[in-house]
């Protein structure tokens, strides 16, 4: 590196993690720095993360990308939420929607108000003024930013996409930005001998790579920040158990709905995500309580649509790197740290640490000050995620299985104690400024999982009684008109 800033950047990997970093490297920082990815496919990548949350739309609006065309070549579809299935309870069910139920009046949450009117005896749950729940429940999606002329507003959503046209999507758009791609197995590391800092990486070819900076999305290998510099890991499998996946792809469903859905099962979960031309599914569970055969058997018996292939294997532990950016090293995606795909956040965590890197990119050899604010950052940004992950296995009268017996009594974070209880106490939510999920989200899980606030907030009291049950109704009736105008789901991706 010359003494004032990194020129040339090497991106070892190209998964998910390692193409969106080209790409948006490429897009922001091409003119000013030589960009090259290494990969190897013989080693491939881990093939699945195809279910997204909404701030992948900034990701794009940012690369520029035009939404038809990458909808097409991903063979994507819209996701307006996740339907958790059998959670809280054997037979319950919510959608943790990416929208606001209602509308808030007086700047007081609609949950508050809905939550008074149950207080009077009012039966209609909160998801009767969901306006995605009633679009999901008729498979419908438009583009919608308001509900008619009110506050109220329209659809949040995000993608659902296959995983490997996604990559290479963004490897064509990186490669066209000037990325160089270098297929080869990374064999060697060399480091300053003074800092410590790695100068370059050999390939298994011999070939050599300077850099100046690295970019580790090598996956759940971690080959620069974990094995070459030694960064240690933070375990977090006594709150988040589940270590293994089986992953399957069967065919398509008859109707496209636009969410995904977890189905709790006895040892974990299983999802499925409804893609144009198949369906991506997989069975997330701990393996200290049920066998991989038998966790076969079960993510097979719970397909909807026939299988496409056999059952595939991964394995995992939930946790984090000690660091984040050791020495001129970054690691992001799954060399990061994993949080199981529970809220589809890993897509997501890959983009914010990009966008943090970019942010505080070095501008001079000594980046110690970039360095601890950037693993500060994330440290938080995963912490924030884990609770509420933990949230869901956590809070459940489920006790059927020695699997949710452990979760329902283990000893959570202090964190989310004090938030279960808050909202449980008056429904009210306490949550970090910067949390990745909103207000909104808390509520929705919180009373999904079965937690029934014993009070509600004052300010809801600003309406008599005739004039919330006015309200309600109001609300209701605006929502069926807005789903109502909105076409399928099907109909929209013809379009
Ligand atoms: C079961 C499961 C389900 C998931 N579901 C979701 C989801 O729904 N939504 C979501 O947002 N995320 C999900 N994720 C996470 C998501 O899959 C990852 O965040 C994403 O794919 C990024 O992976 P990656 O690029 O970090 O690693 P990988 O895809 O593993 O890529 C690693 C890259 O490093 C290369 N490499 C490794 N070693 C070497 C070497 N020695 N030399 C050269 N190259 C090397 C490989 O060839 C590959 O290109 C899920 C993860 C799992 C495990």
């Amino acid at each position: 590196m010359s003494d004032s800033k990194p020129s040339k950047l090497v991106i070892v990997g190209g998964g998910t993690a390692g193409w969106i970093c080209a790409a948006a490297f490429a897009r922001l920082m091409g003119k000013a720095i030589d960009i090259e990815l290494v990969e190897s496919e013989a080693i491939g990548t881990v093939g699945v993360g195809e279910a997204t949350i909404p701030q992948i739309i900034r990701l794009n609006t940012i690369l520029g990308l035009d939404e038809r065309d990458f909808v097409k070549r991903t063979n994507g579809t819209f996701k307006l939420g996740i339907e958790f299935v059998d959670w809280g309870k054997p037979g319950s069910k919510y959608l943790h929607t990416f929208g606001d139920a209602g509308m808030s009046l007086a700047s007081v949450p609609f949950h508050q108000y809905w939550s008074r009117a149950a207080s009077l005896g009012h039966d209609k749950d909160l998801w009767h003024y969901s306006l995605h729940q009633v679009a999901a429940d008729q498979a419908r999606f438009g583009k919608l930013d308001r509900v008619g002329n009110t506050s109220m507003t329209g659809l949040a959503y995000a993608y659902h996409f296959d995983a490997s046209l996604y990559a290479a999507y963004l490897r064509e758009f990186s490669e066209e930005r000037g990325v160089t791609r270098t297929e080869g197995i990374v064999s060697a590391v060399a480091r300053d001998a003074q800092s410590g800092d790695i100068t370059s990486i050999t390939l298994e070819s011999g070939k050599e790579v300077k850099g100046d900076f690295f970019i580790d999305c090598t996956g759940f290998r971690a080959l620069l920040l974990g094995q070459e510099l030694g960064v240690g890991y933070q375990d977090w499998s006594h709150w988040l158990p589940c270590n293994s996946a089986q992953a399957v792809p069967s065919e398509r469903l008859d109707t496209l709905v636009p969410f995904t859905r977890a189905t709790a099962k006895q040892a974990g979960w299983q999802w499925r995500i409804p893609l144009q031309h198949r369906t991506g599914n997989g069975h997330v569970y701990c393996s200290d309580f049920i066998t991989d055969e038998a966790a076969g058997d079960v993510l097979l018996e719970g397909l909807d649509t026939k299988p496409l292939a056999d059952p595939r294997t991964i394995r995992f532990t939930t946790g984090r790197r000690e660091q984040f950016w050791s020495h001129n090293c970054a690691g992001i995606g799954l060399a990061s740290g994993f949080l199981e795909p529970l809220e589809s956040t890993s897509i997501h965590l890959i983009q914010s640490q990009v966008s943090r890197l970019l942010q505080l990119f070095p501008t001079s050899k000594d980046a110690s000050k970039e360095r601890a604010e950037y693993n500060q950052r994330c440290s938080n940004e995963f912490e924030q995620i884990r609770d509420f992950l933990i949230l869901h296995y956590h809070q459940t009268e489920r006790e059927d299985s020695e699997f949710w017996r452990y979760c329902k009594n283990m000893k959570v974070p202090d964190s989310l104690t004090h938030k279960m209880e808050l909202f449980a106490s008056s429904g009210r939510i306490g949550r970090d400024a910067d949390d990745l999920f909103r207000e909104a989200s808390w509520v929705q899980v919180m009373l999904g999982q079965g937690i029934t606030p014993r009070g509600y907030d004052p300010m809801a009291n600003c309406l008599t009684d005739a004039e919330l049950t006015e309200f309600l109704g109001n609300v209701r009736k605006l929502i069926e008109r807005a789903v109502g105008s909105l076409p399928s789901h099907e109909a929209f991706l013809a379009q």
